[in-house]
């Protein structure tokens, strides 16, 4: 039977995650994003109260939660700040490499110790010259004695600055393009790890984002994941179960613009009545509602065939890319909704603006979000 009702532990976490955003999110995100800076105490909070690493099974010391349960997270985090939301989701797309590839004892060591003490795993993929284009990656790996030597840089690293370790991806041979693509996971503190440049963005400004140098790093078997040559796959499986979650967060940047945008509706006045009453605003309100409803379907049905192994990397590229495209085009409508005032600090739709943004960049463009849909239709039939 077809059943949209959530379960009484699904509805657990959801008011859980709704309360923490309320209280410990939205009266500090104004003030982190002019700083720029990673609200630290918010996060530890986060993962006191069982916020951080839902995903990670109970076997390394999670809560074994579904993709569903949090994709239902990181929509009430988001709602608070996409910034926050981003920068806790990203221990969930650090440790997926980790899930898929990990042996037993990989496992055991590194989503143990992210369950057993507060802190950040990053995932280094993009480079300065690779983004979209992630065969591209020039960041090397060589062989040595037993071991591996890693060599490059890395760039838009999610939480980098704070990461207690990596996991990532490097090349045995750059001239095999995808089939030399190598997975690997290291700590921080080995020698020949750094911390680059620091981006000054334009949204998410209190989420982390830096360069990740490697210069002449000493690798034991240990730091590999999977077999040499077999990483693509993994960073591309890792994509189809980290996007329903991109979704899941523009689902709730959609609810904030529209609930701030009722709010606003009603208590503005123009030519003598509320603007609430003006048809124009009244659609752009509607569109806000659906655009909601639409994402928020989208995410559960990519997030169900995640968690029933059903591997569509279409339904997770289709709800990434309409998530982030109705995500953008809500936010820009809160703005015209509060018109001068909206475009001030006064309020908060301005930053949603700018944080939804960042929806249609990272976790695969829009554009490659539609390539990737087109490609399953025409080459691989759906
Ligand atoms: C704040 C932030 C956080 C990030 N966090 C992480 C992280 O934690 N880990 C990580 O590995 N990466 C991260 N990224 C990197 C992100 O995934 C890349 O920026 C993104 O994939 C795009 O790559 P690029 O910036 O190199 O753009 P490019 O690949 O240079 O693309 C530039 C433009 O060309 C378009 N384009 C490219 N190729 C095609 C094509 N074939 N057809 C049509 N259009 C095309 C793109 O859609 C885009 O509009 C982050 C980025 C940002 C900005």
């Amino acid at each position: 039977m077809f059943d949209l009702r959530l379960t009484d532990e699904q509805e657990a976490f959801t008011t859980a995650a709704r309360k923490f955003a309320a209280e410990r999110i939205i009266p500090v995100a104004g003030e982190y994003d002019e700083k720029g800076e990673m609200p630290l105490p918010v996060f530890r909070a986060a993962f006191d109260v069982g916020l951080m690493n839902v995903e990670i099974p109970e076997a390394y010391g999670g809560l074994g939660l579904h993709t569903l349960e949090g994709c239902l997270i990181a929509e009430e985090l988001a709602y608070g700040c996409a910034g926050v939301a981003t920068s806790i989701m990203c221990n969930h797309l650090g440790a997926l490499p980790l899930m898929i590839a990990g042996t037993e004892a990989q496992k055991q060591e590194w989503l143990g110790g992210l369950t057993s003490e507060f802190g950040f795993v990053s995932y280094c993929c993009s480079e300065p010259e690779a983004g979209s284009d992630v065969a591209a990656m020039r960041t090397r790996l060589t062989k040595s004695g037993d071991g591996w030597v890693l060599t490059g840089q890395k760039r838009w690293i999610t939480n980098g600055g704070y990461a207690r370790f990596f996991t990532g991806f490097a090349t045995i041979d750059p001239a095999a393009r995808h089939k030399g693509i190598t997975a690997f996971v290291i700590p921080r503190d080995l020698p020949g790890v750094s911390i680059g440049h620091k981006e000054n963005k334009l949204g998410q400004r209190c989420s982390n984002t830096v360069d990740v140098i490697f210069e002449d790093v000493k690798l034991g078997p240990e730091h590999l994941l999977g077999e040499p040559g077999g990483g693509f796959a993994v960073a591309m499986e890792t994509f189809d179960k980290s996007r329903p979650m991109i979704a899941a967060q523009c689902a709730g940047m959609i609810r904030r613009a529209m609930d701030e945008s009722v709010a606003y509706a009603k208590e503005r006045k123009t030519f003598g009545v509320p603007i609430a009453q003006h048809q124009a605003i009244q659609f752009m309100i509607a569109e806000m509602a659906m655009a909601y409803e639409s994402v928020r379907l989208l995410y559960m049905k990519a997030a169900w065939e995640v968690d029933n192994g059903i591997r569509r990397t279409s339904t997770s590229a289709i709800a990434k890319a309409m998530g982030a495209d109705l995500a953008m085009k809500c936010t820009t409508d809160a703005v015209q909704v509060f018109g001068g005032y909206g475009y001030t600090k006064e309020y908060p739709v301005e930053k949603l603006m700018r944080d939804a943004k960042l929806m249609q960049i990272y976790e695969g463009t829009s554009q490659i979000q539609r390539m990737v849909i087109a490609k399953n239709l025409l080459v691989r039939n759906g």
